[in-house]
């Protein structure tokens, strides 16, 4: 067990010169940490869509650099001042400043606010950080929707970006809950694992640059998890069934929603939004709980990429280009 931060360690600082980020390897000591309550030690962190955005110039997450990217930290604690955590304990930090506005998971150690963590019960380093932040936003998704009432009898759930970390979890986790579930995804190569996954039909994507969205379609969706946004989303607004809900946490499609009212005024449809960014320590408490019990992914295994710290360059890029399949976890320690 590791207690205490040794007086100098790896990470990856990404800088800001001349309107160029760049990404490289650089020496840190514990003074360059930002002040937290829980020093962890990190084994993985993880590729999200939000990383890419990190080291993208004018990406809108990152206000300040130079700073150690990585919105996903798991490891273990080596210090604490909050008692709720003691060196050894097996931890996953993600959220608020995590990654953006303070050093996050591609450093060897990390400090971060003891709201932001979170005790694992029975998954490993690696299984958190695989699931990590898209992983826990497909639960929150999945969450929102069996909160608004929906069942597996109301008809099919519509999963939208479905190859990506988002989908790919939430594909997995609503098919274990007995939906059936439609994915729309741009790879054709995704579509074996989407239906291991348990997906009962794989679509291509909804819309293209030429597809002009109706006020209201062919309505079809009981409910759906949609983290593409833009006209992707607008489209599932008019294909929902009556009383339908859509669980929305993305934009990789485009922030702008092109759509009008009559989703909501004449189908009841609900647009809940999912931010799992700054959300109380409670209920991202709770959230992970039910990863861990009944909304824990049943194909983690098989979503997985595993790189090394070397390989995070290209892999940022290439989900920055919606080319990723799964969740990809970066090996720290
Ligand atoms: P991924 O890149 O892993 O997944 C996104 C998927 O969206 C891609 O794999 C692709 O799936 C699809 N996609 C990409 N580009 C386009 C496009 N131009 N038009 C339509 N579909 C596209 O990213 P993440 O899963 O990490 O994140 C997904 C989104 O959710 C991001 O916008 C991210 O910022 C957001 N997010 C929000 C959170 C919140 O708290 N609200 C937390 C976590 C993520 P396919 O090829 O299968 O169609």
């Amino acid at each position: 067990m590791t207690t205490s931060i040794p007086d100098s360690f790896a990470a990856l600082v990404a800088r800001e010169n001349d309107g160029a980020v760049i990404l490289g390897r650089e020496t840190l000591t514990g003074a360059d940490l930002p002040d937290g309550q829980v020093t962890i030690a990190v084994h993985y962190s993880g590729v999200n869509y939000k990383d890419a955005l990190a080291i993208t110039p004018r990406g809108g997450v990152v206000r300040n650099y130079p700073i150690v990217p990585g919105i996903d930290v798991a490891g273990e604690v080596v210090a604490s001042t909050d008692p709720a955590f003691a060196p050894g304990d097996q931890v996953v930090a993600h959220g608020g400043p995590i990654g953006t506005d303070q050093h996050g998971g591609y450093a060897e150690f990390a400090v971060a606010p003891s709201d932001q963590v979170v005790k694992l019960a029975s998954l490993t380093t690696r299984e958190a950080a695989a699931i990590g932040t898209a992983g826990f936003t497909a639960a929150m998704s999945v969450a929102a929707l069996l909160d608004h009432g929906l069942t597996p009898d109301n008809g099919p759930i519509l999963v939208t970006g479905a190859s990506g970390g988002v989908g790919a979890v939430s594909v997995d986790l609503l098919s274990a809950l007995g939906f059936t579930v439609t994915a729309s995804s741009g790879k054709p190569d995704a579509a074996q694992l989407l239906t291991d996954l348990g997906a009962a039909e794989v679509v291509g994507r909804l819309v293209d640059d030429e597809t002009k969205i109706r006020p209201l379609g062919k309505s079809q969706w009981a409910g759906a998890v949609d983290c593409v946004g833009g006209t992707t989303l607008a489209y599932v607004l008019s294909t929902m069934q009556h009383s339908g809900a859509i669980a929305a946490s993305g934009l990789t499609g485009g922030a702008a929603l092109p759509t009008t009212v009559m989703p909501f005024i004449l189908r009841g449809v609900a647009l809940l939004g999912i931010d799992s960014v700054l959300i109380g320590a409670e209920l991202r408490r709770s959230i992970w709980g039910r990863i861990e019990t009944d909304l824990r992914p049943q194909h983690l295994d098989s979503v997985i990429t595993e790189i090394g710290i070397g390989d995070l360059d290209a892999s940022l890029t290439a989900i920055k280009a919606g080319k990723v399949t799964g969740r990809t976890v970066v090996r720290v320690k």
